[in-house]
């Protein structure tokens, strides 16, 4: 149950936007992708789960399981897609049909992957709200997504992504879009899920703060190429590319900020 991809290039027109990068997402194992924005971290998520605009040409290989990914037909990665891997957005807008109730929406997510009837579903849709700690859940199924929280509406988007229990979950900036008391509180929720189910993790970021929570190895793009690649222990304590050390740098002045927001510039970081 592992994820090997080597060598994905992905180009627009001449313009190279992910190079030549490789890396694996072993059975049970948590993976960051950190970078700038632009560096090609969400187009590497959609080359894998075969999202990528008909404009991209793709080259390389995305091996799930023992199966090429990129060769698959279309029948057959609708299967992978959502049943054996799922994915988070960074906004849940992306996941959410806005004129259905998001009960109805879980609903489906449960019934496109184990066929049961519409009652049913109805059921595991309220269990599956619980699951991501929806407070009254038995209202919020009921609603639509505009008459949510954004920390509900991706609390709703984590419930889609996991209702057909895929092996690898795959997060793309979940918690960016979120209100920073929010953030956590989805993270926690993340974590605690991935750990119960058993799955894997691939985590998408720009916050090596966030990263250190939620991965224990990494790759580090830069304008879609590998800067460094290793264990997030190694990156936070001993960062070899100056990239890297940039986004350190980042995520120290972050920490900083709440407490005191004019001291700490100077403090040689
Ligand atoms: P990240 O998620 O790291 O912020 P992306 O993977 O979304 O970055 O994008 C990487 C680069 O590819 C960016 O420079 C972006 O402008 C470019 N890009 C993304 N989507 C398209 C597209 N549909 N057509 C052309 N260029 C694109
Ligand atoms: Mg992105």
């Amino acid at each position: 149950m592992s994820l090997e991809v080597s060598d994905l290039t992905i180009r627009f027109g001449t313009r190279t936007v992910v190079d030549a990068v490789s890396f694996s997402v072993p059975d049970g194992a948590r993976v960051g992708i950190i970078g700038e924005s632009g560096s090609g971290k969400s187009l590497t998520a959609l080359a894998i789960m075969g999202l990528l605009p008909a404009s991209a040409h793709v080259s390389g290989s995305i091996r799930w399981n023992d199966r090429e990914l990129l060769t698959l037909s279309d029948h057959a990665l609708a299967q992978v897609r959502g049943r054996e891997i799922g994915m988070v957005f960074q906004e849940p807008q992306t996941a959410l049909n806005p004129i259905r109730t998001v009960g109805r929406q879980i609903a489906e997510s449960v019934r496109i992957h184990h066929r049961m009837p519409r009652s049913q579903a109805r059921t595991r849709a309220l269990e599956e709200a619980r699951r991501v700690r929806l407070s009254n859940p038995e209202t919020i199924v009921t609603r639509y997504p505009h008459q949510l929280s954004g920390g509900q509406r991706q609390r709703v988007a984590i419930a889609m992504a996991l209702a057909a229990h895929p092996q690898l979950l795959i997060a793309d900036e979940p918690t960016t879009a979120l209100d920073v008391t929010i953030q956590a509180e989805v993270l926690q929720l993340l974590l605690s899920l991935v750990d119960s189910e058993g799955m894997s993790l691939l985590f998408i970021t720009h916050d090596l703060a966030v990263l250190s929570q939620v991965a224990t190895h990494a790759i580090v793009l830069e304008h879609g190429r590998v800067a460094e690649a290793g264990s997030v222990e190694q990156l936070l304590h001993d960062p070899q590319s100056p990239i890297t050390q940039g986004l350190l740098r980042d995520a120290v002045a972050t920490l900083w900020k709440p407490s005191d927001s004019t001291g700490a510039e100077g403090a040689g970081l």
